[in-house]
């Protein structure tokens, strides 16, 4: 509802902010980020300018404070999620600086519950259950996809499951029937790994391994995940069943490497390498979103890999959200700033 109703004021592109709490153990709270009110706003102290000379507000479509649960946040973006059955094209994205709690949003913790899930486990099984709850209507055929950008190369983290000696038949987008959904995002995705899945259990077993492969599968992936961003990609197919009219939908849910800028002086050769291509796609999502907000007839989706394979997705009758994760600590301060500026410009 939420989501519905401030589309209808202002198009398709929302800005969520969500603080995360001080965790277990950290210092005397030096709190920065101060959350104001239920109407989206945020004030921001710089640290070294007490007074209201460093105060900063920002107002963006929604604001979460540091005690908001998964369950709060999934509440509010539920109806977005469903309009992937109804043929929308719905893009998600947790943006902000390691640490920050993008993963927390998207994924949730390390081993979570059921209540500590996610937007993505609570997605799929929102979209599960919905389409059953259709069934005699409408039939959907559901696939899931996650692919890696890392480098500016995609990689399907279905395939890393398969080196890893367990097996899966994996089909591929032919077999799936859904693979004029995936042309129209504008690039092939040359590996990526499609797996049909019938129920909310098919998927949290595959996403499960697959997260776990690449947190903890191979040393270096695990090093390596905050700087690249991962998409998961469920590609929805409906065909009712009076008509025989077919919808395709689909839904990505974007966990982006972390947007913290690297010392140019300090880092070489690998670690500069990532940090440029970063640099690159987060700048290029920022320059499409821009473009889209500030309706420009010239898009530029081309200029990564990231904006290409969401091409379809973001723009006409797609709808895009952005959480905007924040650290609620005096240190983070300049990365904060940095973070709600790039909200603030897409937003
Ligand atoms: P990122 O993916 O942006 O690097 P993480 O999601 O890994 O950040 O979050 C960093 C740490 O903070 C993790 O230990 C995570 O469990 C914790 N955390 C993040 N957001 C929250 C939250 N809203 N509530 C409780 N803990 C959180
Ligand atoms: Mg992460």
């Amino acid at each position: 509802k939420l989501f519905n109703e401030l589309q209808e004021l202002k198009g398709n592109i929302r800005v969520f902010c969500r603080v995360r709490p001080f965790l277990p153990g950290q210092g005397a709270p030096n709190t920065v980020v101060e959350y104001v009110g239920e109407d989206g706003e945020l004030v921001v102290t710089n640290p070294t300018r007490p007074g209201k000379d460093g105060l900063r507000q920002f107002k963006f479509n929604k604001v979460y404070s540091p005690t908001a649960t998964q369950a709060d946040v999934f509440s509010d973006i539920r109806p977005l999620v469903r309009s992937a059955l109804d043929g929308y094209n719905v893009c998600i994205f947790a943006y902000g600086q390691t640490g920050s709690g993008k993963t927390y949003t998207m994924t949730g913790p390390d081993g979570a519950s059921e209540e500590d899930w996610g937007v993505n486990y609570r997605a799929l099984n929102d979209l599960f259950k919905i389409s059953q709850s259709r069934k005699g209507n409408i039939s959907y055929e559901v696939g899931v996809q996650m692919v890696e950008i890392y480098n500016e190369q995609i990689l399907s983290i279905f395939l890393f499951i398969a080196c890893g000696a367990i097996l899966f038949v994996f089909l591929d987008l032919h077999t799936l029937g859904i693979l004029s959904t995936t042309q129209q995002n504008g690039l092939a995705v040359p590996d990526a790994s499609m797996y049909p899945v019938t129920s909310t259990s098919d998927v949290i077993t595959l996403m499960d391994i697959g997260l776990q492969n690449r947190a903890v599968g191979c040393t270096a992936l695990n090093e390596r995940s905050s700087r690249s961003h991962s998409i998961v990609t469920v590609h929805v197919r409906g065909k009712d069943m009076k008509t025989g009219s077919v919808l395709y939908g689909n839904l990505h849910l974007v966990d982006l490497a972390g947007s913290e800028r690297v010392d140019r002086s300090e880092v070489t050769g690998d670690r500069l390498r990532e940090a440029q291509h970063i640099n690159k796609s987060l700048s290029s999502l920022g320059d499409v979103i821009f473009s889209l907000a500030s309706k420009n007839a010239h898009v530029p989706y081309r200029n990564s890999k990231l904006t290409q394979i969401l091409q379809s997705s973001l723009g006409g009758r797609a709808k895009t959200l952005m959480f905007v994760q924040l650290n609620p600590d005096a240190i983070s301060y300049s990365e904060s700033m940095s973070t709600l500026k790039f909200a603030e410009r897409v937003s």
